[in-house]
């Protein structure tokens, strides 16, 4: 019997919660036992093979071609989470959300004190993904199942949340694996 998927995401992120998932150690020889890994940077599978179970997403959104991997990852993903605090509420790239975005372009780009740039120009290739007047969180651009918060969540967190889902038991996580205080 197919084994069902996995895919995973970095969208304005650090790749620490990948870090994490790869913290699980060993226990990845029996993920891989229950779970094949499709679109994500774990495997380097760039487009979706086909509809999968479950999509861990890191990050929000803060540009958008962001939006456009979070959307594809919804219409591939029965069961979307938001992994981290940069899914769940923005995270750091977010810290910028109370400055105008002019002013975060030209403290970047030009007025930074470690900038060079004499001819005062902004990146504004259009290769280059258009940046989002600020950023936001996955559930304000499509719907999330489950957030699991943390900075990172920790593997053990992600391990037992993903066996839940996996073995269709409920996500009963302790209290130790979600407290942040
Ligand atoms: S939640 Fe923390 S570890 Fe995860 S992507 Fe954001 S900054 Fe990195």
């Amino acid at each position: 019997m197919a084994k069902p998927k996995v895919a995973t995401t970095s969208l304005a992120g650090c790749f620490g919660c990948h870090m994490s998932i790869l913290d699980i150690d060993d226990r990845i020889l029996k993920l891989i036992d229950l779970v094949d890994f499709d679109k994500s940077p774990v495997d380097d599978i760039k487009e979706f093979t086909g509809q999968c179970l479950v999509g861990l997403v890191e990050g929000g959104c803060a540009n958008e071609e962001n939006v456009r991997v979070l959307q594809d990852f919804r219409r591939h993903c029965d069961i979307l989470i938001s992994l981290g605090d940069c899914a769940t509420m923005g995270g750091l790239p977010a810290m910028r959300n109370t400055i105008p975005l002019k002013e975060c372009l030209e403290e970047a780009y030009i007025n930074g004190p470690t900038v060079y740039n004499p001819k005062g120009l902004i990146p504004n290739d259009p290769e280059i993904p258009l940046i989002l007047n600020k950023v936001y969180p996955c559930h304000e651009v499509v719907k999330i199942d489950y957030h699991l918060p943390g900075c990172p969540p920790s593997a053990d967190t992600i391990w037992q949340a993903l066996v839940a889902l996996l073995t269709d038991k409920p996500m009963d996580l302790p209290y130790e694996l979600i407290k942040y205080d």
